[in-house]
């Protein structure tokens, strides 16, 4: 029997877990603020942003939000960081991407506080990951090591491949899963579009991570027997529903399944864990910033 790996339920449960830690930081004068900041008039980054802000508001932390006029200099919007850098009431921020092309994404990141940085972009904190000492752990990765966790899939001495190498999920994944810490001690081999047969490398793996953004690109004849299979991609597919599209990951699931021991659907794996880990990183900096300690 394959386990389908259930991340609605996970995330549950890391939110009621680090529900006692928002109630302590309250106990000390201190409510969990998370800001984020919007430069788009993209439906779905204004998606992504309202749902984020309904997170915060289900399990106490206050929601800040900042809309600027995708047309706007991009002076707005660092001068909209500068001041929800030195908010003493914000403890994490995150700007949502992408920002129009008038505006340095790398300059963006790099405005803001690494100290409130929860996506755990910014250069220092990338630094520290590598480094074996993260600050915040990315969302998306950290929720992936969660729900290798929930498994009982322990990366240890693991063979893991992940299938792309972006700075969001592929990389910082596999310094996360080869770190010599709790959760890591893997060898990893990290696929992208230039890789040389693709399906060797996956088919050697006792962990496949798809996060590529390609729809389906892993089918079944691809995992070997027993597998565990993560599936980070969200593609949207014209389909024949009342929206005109369906959302499928990077993996074939149906015939994923026949071969692996376990694996995540999509929607309902990867999802909820990454939005999850974002709010477990603004009750961590929240925690930081105040020197209260909170146990995550
Ligand atoms: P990017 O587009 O930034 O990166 C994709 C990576 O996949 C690149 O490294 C690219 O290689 C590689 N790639 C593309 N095509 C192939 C191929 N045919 N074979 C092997 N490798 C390939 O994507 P993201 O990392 O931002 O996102 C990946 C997926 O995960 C998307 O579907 C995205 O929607 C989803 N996602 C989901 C999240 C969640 O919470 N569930 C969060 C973040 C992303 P190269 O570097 O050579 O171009």
């Amino acid at each position: 029997m394959t386990d389908i790996i259930d991340g609605n339920s996970v995330a549950e449960r890391i939110r009621n877990d680090f529900g006692a830690s928002i109630d302590a930081l309250k106990d000390e004068g201190v409510t969990p603020g998370l800001a984020t900041v919007l430069m788009s008039d993209d439906p779905a980054s204004e998606t992504y942003v309202s749902m984020k802000q309904r997170d915060c508001e289900e399990v106490g932390i206050d929601g800040i939000h900042v809309e600027i006029d995708p047309d706007a200099p991009a002076e707005e919007l660092y001068e909209t960081i500068e001041e929800l850098n030195d908010d003493p009431e914000v403890h994490g921020m995150l700007v949502q991407m992408p920002v129009p092309d008038h505006v340095d994404s790398r300059q963006v990141i790099r405005a803001i506080d690494p100290a409130k940085d929860v996506d755990g972009f910014h250069p220092e904190n990338v630094g520290m990951l590598v480094a074996g000492h993260p600050r915040f752990k990315p969302c998306t990765p950290h929720g992936v090591q969660k729900l290798l966790e929930s498994a009982d899939v322990d990366p240890e001495g693991k063979d893991v491949v992940i299938v792309g190498r972006s700075n969001i999920v592929g990389k910082p994944l596999a310094n996360l899963l080869v770190q010599k810490a709790d959760g890591g001690n893997a060898t990893v081999t990290v696929c992208h579009s230039r890789t040389d047969d693709l399906a060797a490398k996956t088919k050697s793996a006792d962990v496949v991570v798809a996060a590529c953004g390609v729809p389906e690109l892993i089918d079944g004849s691809m995992i070997s027997e027993g597998a565990t299979v993560i599936d980070v991609g969200v593609n949207r597919v014209d389909a024949d529903t009342e929206k005109g599209y369906e959302l499928v990951g990077d993996v074939a699931f149906d015939s994923a399944k026949e071969r692996a021991s376990a694996i995540t659907p999509v929607p309902g794996g990867v999802g909820p864990m990454t939005r999850a880990m974002l709010l477990y990183n603004t009750v961590k900096a929240a925690g930081q910033q105040n020197e209260v300690e909170v146990e995550l």
